[in-house]
């Protein structure tokens, strides 16, 4: 699955490497879950009807179970779901031996006598609900592209545990078993699900489509879409590849269509297990949830995270749809084919998946120079699967977790989808594909696709078939770095004579007596001068380098792919602040994140990081520049209603303007991606920064494209709308919001809602939070405008006054993965101290116990930024003082 946003989770401080204990091969019997493993689902034929006026849809279905020992009762899940009739093996059983349990989410069966071990046939009869949010069965309102009709689509979201919303079923992931779907739709409605249709009839009000029966696979990749749809397709090979949309948007399902070939040839000879399904569906949804989700066979996506419209869309989306493609197809074979035996192994399924749909992306659209960006932080909301960085930052503070975590409950599942997880799962499988060797970790994969094919794993099946694909012991490797907490930082010393010692220990953020821990670190380092990088693995506190001659400068984590800090004493530093022109672009981008990250650590001041921004060798590389935006935006933010902020904002003004004149304002024809892509962070940055002579350029071609869209490039829409946005007046703010509710195109709505978002007038910033209670926006997005306003307004009490005020209607909209994170998630934005105590408070009077780790992750935040911005205000004065006694 694919999310715009992110859960994060408290740590479990007490692992050390001696407490590390072997996790143990997929085995079902010892696999978590809270349903007996007596009885397994073999093959379910499930019927439902939706009733489009009312919301709720009747069910039936007959399940084949294996009873594998005799038992007294028969316990599967069910949630907001009512049972009208249950029989086993032909016989009634009594209303009274049905028990449903809410807060347990169980259905059981008493059963009048022993049921002996053997093949029995449970049959259930049900009503439920069909939900505004996307939480198993639910309905997106959208307008028709066109005509502007109001229209319904129908979709489903069961990741992690909502299959059971929409029938009764052992929803646990270890369940394997084959789902057959009847669904009974109007005459002019489409519907879609994991596999082709089998057999189509009329019945009374519409007709009944029954597809075929899927391979064994986890109850949450079921998937049902249903609408006016329309659908491209093409045929490569026995896959029957199509993209599904609302009607009048399936020429915008080309380039999805093209890349989805594309990806499954690559991942086909990857694998080696070729594609099992005959066919693969990419689903576009205009609302009820806000990402993606790998259904097998059936993969769902938010609209404008798959649809690319040619005249509309930026090379942006062209490359968030790519990826978001790529990750999901990935985890058709690493989730759907292979799936974790339970949620603590959640990493399995995303770390790798969001690795592989990079790598894949990266091998056929090498200029947007995918593994870069992964290096750099960006704005979550705008960009799939970003990467390493912002995972590095969260597991450096007490929040953090390991990749591998306990998941006691359900109920902690969704709090598994998180920046741990995919992020740092990806770049831990990053490092160990780089030190394993490319060809030798895909034979490992490949074992492990056929070995476990058809069945679930744990971490500790997919280390064996790796360490025997490469002979080297991986899960002692891995072990630190998936089952304890956080990173290592490398402090790197070297004395008079040049001898170099490395001394390792955790790094950590506002983090004061964190447990100390110890890694296997795989290392990389270059030497001046010298062309081959060096590799050894650092399996000790200190280790010291061979002998390297002096005035060599020596960079250590090569391009960037470990996931560790460098802290260099002053004289290598040096060294490598006159190699800088020579280092790749990588290179200096891991350096920048470094000093960056030892400034939050309060390990170096902020002039390490200034002096290192200020003697880069270029103006326009894409990954540095974004690099130094994002610290400066994080500065410009933090010090909203400071004296010093005018003073930071023209020193970070004279440091990014040049950038922005070299490259001009006007897209050059053939020009690479990457410089598309820079000038519209520059446009966001410098209009943060308050650059006036920008503010007007954008005000300009504003007002052109309001007379003549085609003056005003796709890349370049959203960027000048939302600093018009920003310094808008009513007059403008009621354009915008015309504008947004006018068109039909998702992305295109986004734009405009977005640059609303961003208005400081408070008056404007109430406005815009007004808009979230109502329908012009799908409810995921909706309830994102109010975080955005707290975020880019810098009115966090504005927004956080009306959620407080509204939080019912607002939680009403949010799905499973935003419930728990939503409240406390808009107090990141704020730095003063007694919002700490604030949402203490709110959070044991109004929050459930779920939300318990959100509310600790955001409260170690705004403790952050309190500690941060004295000392960073301090710190810039300074530089800039000093620069100017500069001669
Ligand atoms: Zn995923």
């Amino acid at each position: 699955m694919s999310s715009p946003r992110l859960l994060f989770c408290t740590a479990t401080l007490l692992f050390s490497l001696t407490t590390l204990t072997a996790e143990k091969p997929f085995d079902f019997a010892s696999t978590p879950g809270k349903l007996p493993k007596t009885v397994v689902p073999e093959e379910y034929a499930i019927r439902i009807a939706p009733d489009l006026g009312k919301f709720t849809f009747a069910g039936s279905e007959t399940i084949k179970l294996n009873v594998r020992q005799p038992v007294r009762e028969l316990v599967l899940n069910a949630a907001e779901i009512e049972i009208a009739s249950a029989s086993l093996d032909g016989k009634a059983v009594p209303q009274s031996a049905i028990k449903l349990d809410a807060k347990e989410e169980t259905l059981t069966i008493a059963l009048a006598s022993e049921l002996p071990a053997g093949s029995h046939s449970l049959e259930l009869k049900f009503t439920g609900k069909i939900n505004r949010q996307g939480q198993g069965l639910y309905y997106a309102p959208y307008q028709e592209q066109g005509t502007g009709a109001k229209k319904i689509m129908l979709g489903s979201q069961f990741e992690a545990t909502d299959a059971r919303r929409f029938f009764p079923c052992w929803d646990e992931p270890s369940f394997r078993a084959r789902f057959q779907l009847t669904v009974v739709v109007p005459e002019n409605f489409t519907a879609v699900s994991n596999m082709p249709v089998e057999k189509e009839t009329k019945v009374a009000g519409g007709k009944e489509i029954k597809f075929a029966v899927t391979p064994p696979m986890s109850s949450y990749l079921n998937v049902l879409c249903a609408g006016e749809l329309e659908r491209l397709s093409a045929r490569l090979k026995n896959v029957d590849h199509g993209v599904v949309t609302t009607k009048d948007k399936v020429a915008m399902g080309r380039y999805a269509l093209d890349s989805s070939q594309q990806i499954l040839t690559y991942l086909n000879d990857y694998f080696g297990v070729p594609y099992p399904l005959p066919k693969l569906d990419h689903i576009a949804v205009p609302g009820g949830f806000g990402g993606a989700m790998e259904n097998w066979g059936g993969i769902t996506y938010y609209e404008s995270r798959l649809l690319f419209d040619a005249e509309r869309s930026s090379a942006e989306t062209k490359q968030n749809i790519y990826e978001v493609i790529a990750h999901e197809t990935a985890h058709m074979w690493f989730g759907d084919l292979v799936t974790m035996a339970w949620w603590d192994n959640l990493w399995l399924n995303e770390g790798f998946a969001s690795w592989m749909g990079t790598k894949c992306t990266a091998k056929f659209n090498p200029d947007w120079e995918v593994w870069l960006s992964k290096n750099v932080p960006r704005d979550p909301a705008r960009r799939h699967g970003i990467g390493k960085e912002a995972a590095m930052e969260g597991d450096a503070r007490s929040t953090t977790h390991p990749i591998q975590q306990p998941i006691a409950n359900e109920a902690e599942a969704s709090s598994a989808f998180d920046d741990i997880t995919y992020r740092k799962g990806m770049s831990f499988i990053t490092m160990l594909e780089s030190f394993l060797g490319e060809e030798v970790f895909r034979d490992g994969i490949r074992q492990y696709m056929a070995t476990h094919k058809l069945s679930n794993t744990t971490t500790a099946d997919l280390w064996n078939s790796l360490s025997k694909a490469s002979g080297k012991p991986v899960g002692e490797i891995a072990a630190a770095w998936t089952e304890q907490p956080g990173f290592p930082v490398v402090k790197v010393t070297r004395d008079a004579t040049g001898k170099i010692t490395l001394t390792q220990e955790r790094f950590t953020v506002h983090f004061p007596k964190a447990p100390p821990l110890e890694w296997k670190i795989p290392l990389t380092y270059s030497i001046s001068g010298e062309a081959a990088p060096v590799s050894l693995l650092m399996t000790s506190k200190t280790v010291d380098l061979p002998a390297i001659p002096a005035g060599r400068a020596v960079k250590l984590n090569v391009a960037g792919a470990g996931n560790y800090r460098v802290q260099y004493d002053e004289g290598s530093w040096r060294l490598l602040l006159a190699e800088l022109p020579k280092l790749s672009s990588a290179d200096r981008v891991n350096l920048l994140s470094d000093a960056w990250a030892l400034v939050q650590a309060d390990r170096a001041p902020l002039s390490l990081y200034l002096d290192l921004v200020e003697k880069l060798p270029t103006k326009d590389e894409l990954a540095e520049r974004e690099q130094v935006m994002h610290v400066f935006d994080f500065i410009n933010r933090l010090l909203a209603g400071e004296p010093r902020r005018e003073q930071f904002q023209e020193y970070a003004r004279s440091i990014l303007r040049p950038s922005f004149e070299q490259i001009g304002w006007e897209p050059k024809r053939g020009e690479p991606t990457k410089i598309a892509l820079l000038r519209g962070s520059l446009i966001n940055a410098l209009g943060a920064l308050n650059d006036k002579e920008l503010v007007t350029g954008c005000r300009e071609r504003f007002e052109k494209y309001l007379s003549d869209p085609r003056s005003l490039a796709p890349d370049l829409r959203p960027r000048v709308f939302a600093v018009v946005g920003r310094y808008t007046d009513e007059a403008t703010w009621k354009k915008l919001h015309e504008l947004g509710k006018k068109t039909t195109s998702i992305e295109e709505k986004q734009n405009y809602y977005d640059a609303l978002a961003c208005a400081l007038d408070p008056k404007l910033a109430a406005r815009t939070l007004e808009i979230s209670l109502g329908d012009e926006l799908p409810t995921s997005r909706a309830i994102y405008l109010v975080a955005k306003v707290a975020r880019q307004s810098e009115h966090p009490d504005v927004a956080w006054n009306f959620a407080k005020m509204n939080m019912k209607k607002l939680l009403a909209k949010a799905d499973a993965l935003t419930v728990n994170s939503y409240a406390p998630g808009l107090f990141t934005f704020f730095s003063d101290a007694a919002r700490i105590s604030e949402l203490e408070r709110y959070a044991k009077s109004d929050l459930p116990p779920t939300a318990a780790k959100g509310v600790e992750k955001a409260i170690d935040e705004v403790g952050f930024r309190v500690e941060f911005k004295p000392r960073l205000g301090a710190e810039i004065a300074n530089w800039i003082s000093e620069g100017a006694k500069k001669p």
